[in-house]
Formats: structure tokens, sequence, C-alpha cells
């Protein structure tokens, strides 16, 4: 959280596959704690609610589903999905659950405290960003490296990335460090109704060949 609102450029540990389950931990887990906790700390905490309590011990692990049985009657059902990999069913139920094993980095852009404008919120400008060999860490450091030739080249006095993002714009950022635009990055719809078209098949074709090659 911290890195969020005060990194001009976070870099988070996260993981693209499913939560790992072990049913021996997540029964000691729950001979321990009992119901009411898991309810209330592990269940309703989720932020996306991603988390389903069910009245089975016949778990059901899907593509994209974790399960594990905490009891005889009872399992637990992860929508990984619907993760955020905000940590907190894992840190309360360490071991029971725990990370994806693909691991690497999310990488965003522009968090501060009250400078020029308002506190602002690091951008997530790479969602997924492999930390495993000497290529991926050289990646991670030529991201870096653009981000601050850009901001020495186009940043004003006492500005910071994110003050400069905000006033010439998330995509002209992008452009300019050579990293893909992609839609989800739209923070707010626009609230001016006119909109310029130009450029608007080839940006539509570009989407398509990633949706398509994902
Ligand atoms: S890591 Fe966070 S978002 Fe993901 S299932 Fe656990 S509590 Fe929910």
């Amino acid at each position: 959280m911290n890195s969020i609102q005060r990194a001009d450029m976070a870099v988070i540990g996260t993981w693209r596959d499913n939560i790992r389950t072990d049913e021996t931990l997540a029964r000691k887990w729950f001979d321990k704690h009992g119901m009411t906790e898991l309810v209330n700390d592990v269940v309703s905490r989720c932020p996306t609610k991603a988390i389903m309590l069910k009245e089975t011990k016949d778990v059901c692990q899907g593509a994209k589903i974790s399960a594990v049985a905490v009891n005889d009657t009872n399992s637990l059902e992860i929508d990984n999905g619907n993760c955020v990999r905000c940590m907190h069913c894992i840190n309360v139920m360490t071991g029971a659950l725990g990370t994806g094993v693909d691991k690497g980095a999310t990488i965003l852009m522009g968090g501060k405290r009250t400078l020029k404008i308002g506190d602002l919120m690091g951008t997530v400008v790479v969602p997924f960003l492999p930390l495993k060999n000497e290529e991926d860490y050289e990646a991670l450091v030529e991201i870096a490296q653009k981000s601050i030739d850009f901001f020495a080249e186009n940043a004003l006095e006492h500005e910071r990335t994110g003050e400069m993002i905000e006033r010439i714009g998330l995509i002209n950022f992008l452009e300019g460090i050579g990293l893909e635009i992609d839609p989800s990055m739209v923070s707010t719809p626009r609230t001016n109704p006119y909109v310029r078209t130009d450029g608007w098949d080839d940006e539509v074709a570009k989407i398509n060949a990633r949706k398509a090659a994902a």
C-alpha cells in the first residue's frame, strides 16, 4: 500500500496462477480457530468476495478454482479469476493457503503525496512482469531507465512523475516509454462527449490482435 501511495515507480511482487492449498494445514487451522473466525476473518474480508464457504468436504479444483476442505462438512472455494492478490487470506491461513508459483511483479507509476496537486495513487502500467532470469531483470531496469529519461525530458520543475502524467496524459507517457496501452488502464470514464477518432481502426486492430494472441 505504501508504495502505491508514495512511489514514482512501485514494483510489487505477485503471482498469476492459482492460490495453492494444503488440506492438512487447513483442517489444523480450522480445529484451532473455528467457524466464526473462518467466516469473519477470512471469507467476509476478501475484498472481491472471491472466497466461498461450501457445505461439502468434496472439493472441486478447476482451471481458475482453488479449493480445500477445512473439516468433514465444509470447504473453501477460491475463484482465482476474481482474486486481486491482496494476500489477506494467505496471511491469516498461512500454509493452508499459499501464493501461486508463477511469480513476478506488477509495476505501477505515479504514486505521490501532496505536492503541486493532491495525493495520487500509482497506476498499473505492467500488470505482470516475470522476474525469473537475467533478461527479466534487465527488462525491469529498462522500464525504470526509460521512465527516468522521459521524466528528465518532459517534467516541469518541482513535478513528480504522477503530476507529469496528470498533465500530459497517461497515453502520452506510456507511448513515450514504449509500453503497450491497454483499455483496462482507463481509470475514469471521459467526461467530455467529443472524441477524436483518428487512428481508431488501427487501435481496434491492435487490441484484437492482442486478444487473439492471449
Ligand atoms: S488474496 Fe485477497 S483477493 Fe485473493 S482470495 Fe485471498 S483475500 Fe481474496
